[in-house]
């Protein structure tokens, strides 16, 4: 009796086995198969010899939808580690591997399909056909005429033809076959880039060595020290052997200048992209070009960590301290972390490049476990000169400091570009009544509504909420509603209350929505048609704006102090990227922070641009404090309609959680940092240990307990490596 085992997308942490009679189901395909009432599409994970299911309830597959594997073995190890690992239910972690369209069971199967004569088909004469059998006559011909034909070549030919065709397949002299691959470039086409410096060429030199094995390796390189050329290098290297290059990137349409590089660099190499922007038949089609191999370079966001790329020879994970790198919910891997481990499956290289390394990532390398390779010297310029704006000397109320004014003013009259960043959109994150101290909260979160003023609405940036703003005080009917701090909106008019004339522009999530939008605001910035940017960190990535000279960053001290002892590394990143956007023409950049702060350690690394120094030292501070990297945690989530719900939920796991371990300490239960978050509340509990090892097998053992409790009236998830608190 043949079996299968099949992986499904539903919410029962197991695999399912079917009877299959079908000799071509190859593990990795897809199949249709009864589930309960349901047809369902799922991938055959093994051809196992035995089923712990009786035989006579074992139903039988409905059909095999693949000639070929879609996820190869090793695809399929990499996704077995990732939901072992981040405790998620191995049937849906592998059916999210898959693009969507090749999940949904449609009317007619469209996977490609393509037929060759037998060896007994070729033998066939056309004399031996029945005269009048026309169809079957020109389908011969057809089949004659070349070695592979697709299913659209017969399709197109009538329903006589596919009649045909079957009787051919009954026959025998007909088989299904793979669809064609395209042979690939012999040698791909490079362009020529610029002549690389002593420290990049030594940094591709050391990259190109270590393809065709396993090696992990940090390119730690200032902003503008060329780590780009030093990837496009490596890439050149991998292709000219005929391996498949991933690189990852956090997120591409912020980054459409890297796309448009590659495609430069590497014409004629076919490239797929991978990211959530992409309408489904698109996607399917990128990925499919991925793991068939026609697609030479992957560029993708988290999700194309799992792309089947069978020829893989080099992993590049740009910018890798980027926190969206992390899925925040659900299927809560690190594509960086999977990354590392499918080069160790895959035997290649993977390059992590940033400028502030995660300190995760920056330890492995210190410590000798990757190697570290560093681009120090900024390419043209020299690194800006970064200084802070001490505000215990007062600030005006428009939040602009005269010393930013006046650096602003001085760029203008140059015909250079200033840049103002500000971590907050909308006009002020708070609405507040003068006589009676209310104030515009979200009913849904623990979270103050956002003042959009040009709009006249009040937003929740956590929920979506949005509401008119009102003429008088809710509670005590006074018309004294006054915005209080400052956000993008409330910078942009007042530096139009400045510079009169200046030609300003605002750069936030509100104003890049629209299709197209951002790619045309980069464009007029480019051609030199803005005087001054405001904006979000969507203005931090790497983006070459050569007329930008000034920096002015204000209300950086908001994110100064926090709950999570990550926030110093994610600012000093945050930071230093804003920063390297200054001066990377021919004129030295100029970098003004705003603060009440000046001597803040964070700062006194900035302005020094030290990333090391100041890694060092926190590196110091968790080691001390007992926090990652130096131990490793996991946070159980959980989310009820009251926190008392959520509570209980976790003390009874934390009593679940006894005895399981002495290696792993459980903490206290307590309420998440944002408490209420669209209308459910939120608390969890964080376990922790110094071994990974001990940790993993806690969690699988603990999961199980958990799952076993059924509990229903809370929703909870395990967060493994949690990258926020
Ligand atoms: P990073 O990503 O390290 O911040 P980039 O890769 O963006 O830096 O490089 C900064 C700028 O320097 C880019 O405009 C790039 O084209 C240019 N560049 C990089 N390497 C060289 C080189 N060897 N010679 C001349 N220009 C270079
Ligand atoms: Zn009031
Ligand atoms: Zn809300």
């Amino acid at each position: 009796m043949g079996l299968i085992r099949v992986a499904l997308d539903v919410p029962i942490d197991r695999l399912f086995d079917y009877r299959c009679e079908d000799r071509t189901a190859r593990v990795g395909a897809r199949v249709l198969v009864p589930f309960g009432r349901r047809r369902l599409i799922g991938i055959i994970v093994a051809k196992p010899e035995h089923s712990e299911v009786p035989a006579a309830a074992l139903k039988h597959a409905h059909q095999i939808l693949d000639e070929q594997p879609l996820l190869g073995r090793l695809d399929l190890r990499l996704i077995e580690f990732a939901a072992g690992y981040y405790a998620h239910p191995l049937g849906a972690a592998i059916m999210m591997a898959v693009p969507a369209s090749l999940r949904r069971i449609r009317r007619r199967d469209q996977t490609p399909v393509a037929y060759a004569l037998t060896a007994a088909g070729a033998a066939i004469e056309s004399s031996l056909l029945p005269p009048r059998a026309l169809a079957s006559h020109r389908l011969l011909a057809l089949l004659k005429s070349a070695p592979v034909i697709g299913h659209t070549a017969v399709a197109a030919q009538g329903a006589a033809a596919r009649k045909a065709l079957q009787t051919f397949v009954e026959k025998g002299w007909v088989r299904k076959a793979s669809p064609e691959q395209l042979p690939s470039p012999d040698s791909p086409e490079v362009t020529e880039g610029p002549a690389l410096n002593a420290e990049q060429t030594a940094a591709a030199e050391s990259i190109v060595s270590a393809i065709g094995g396993f090696q992990p390796i940090l390119l730690l390189g200032i902003t503008g020290s060329g780590k780009t050329e030093v990837y496009l290098h490596s890439m050149a290297a991998a292709l000219a052997r005929n391996a498949q290059v991933l690189l990852l990137v956090p997120e591409i349409a912020l980054t459409p200048q890297l796309q448009s590089l590659i495609v430069a660099r590497f014409p004629g190499t076919p490239i797929a992209t991978l990211h959530s922007g992409l309408a489904d038949g698109e996607r399917a089609a990128h990925w499919e070009a991925a793991r068939n191999g026609k697609a030479r370079i992957v560029l993708g966001t988290r999700l194309a960590v799992f792309a089947p790329i069978p020829a893989l020879g080099l992993i590049i994970v740009d910018e890798e301290h980027d926190g969206s790198f992390k899925q925040g919910e659900g299927f809560r891997y690190s594509a960086r972390d999977l990354a590392v481990v499918r080069g160790r499956l895959a035997g290649v290289p993977v390059v992590l490049g940033s400028a502030t390394p995660a300190l995760e990532t920056y330890r492995n390398a210190v410590e000798g476990r990757y190697r570290m390779l560093q681009l120090s010297q900024r390419i043209s310029a020299k690194p800006p000169l970064i200084e802070c704006i001490d505000l215990r000397q007062g600030l005006p109320a428009d939040g602009l400091s005269g010393r930013l004014i006046s650096a602003i003013a001085s760029r203008i009259e140059r015909g250079e570009q200033s840049m103002v960043f500000i971590n907050r959109r909308g006009y002020a994150p708070v609405l507040v009544c003068g006589s009676c101290g209310w104030t515009a909260d979200c009913g849904r979160c623990s979270a103050k509504l956002v003042l959009h003023l040009p709009e006249r609405r009040l937003r929740c940036h956590h929920c979506g909420h949005d509401s008119a703003v009102p003429a008088v005080c809710p509670d005590c009917g006074d018309a004294d509603l006054a915005p209080l701090g400052q956000g993008t909106q409330r910078i942009e008019a007042a530096l139009a209350r400045h510079f009169p004339g200046a030609r300003i522009l605002r750069i936030d999530r509100d104003t890049t929505r629209r299709r197209h939008a951002w790619p045309d605001m980069r464009k007029r910035i480019r051609e030199g048609s803005v005087d001054i940017l405001v904006g979000t960190q969507i203005l931090a990535k790497g983006h070459d704006f050569p007329r930008l000279n000034l920096v002015g960053i204000i209300n950086a001290d908001n994110m100064l102090y926090s709950n999570d002892f990550r926030a110093p590394e994610r600012l000093y990143a945050l930071l230093s990227q804003v920063a390297g956007r200054a001066g990377r023409g021919d004129v030295r950049g100029q970098v003004l922070v705003q603060t009440r702060f000046p001597d803040h350690p964070l700062y006194a690394a900035l302005r020094n641009q030290d990333f090391e120094a100041f890694a060092q030292g926190l590196l110091a501070e968790r080691r001390q404090a007992g926090f990652p990297p130096y131990v490793h945690q996991a946070l159980l989530r959980a989310e009820a309609r009251s926190v008392d719900t959520a509570l209980q939920f976790l003390a009874k796991a934390a009593r679940a959680a006894r005895g399981i371990s002495p290696a792993v300490t459980v903490y206290d239960p307590v309420p998440a940092g944002m408490m209420r978050r669209a209308g459910r509340e939120r608390a969890h509990l964080l376990v922790q240990s110094g071994s990974r090892k001990e940790l993993r097998a806690f969690l699988q053992d603990w999961h199980q307990r958990l799952a076993d409790a059924g509990d229903t009236a809370t929703r909870w998830s395990l967060d493994v490596d949690p990258s926020e608190l």
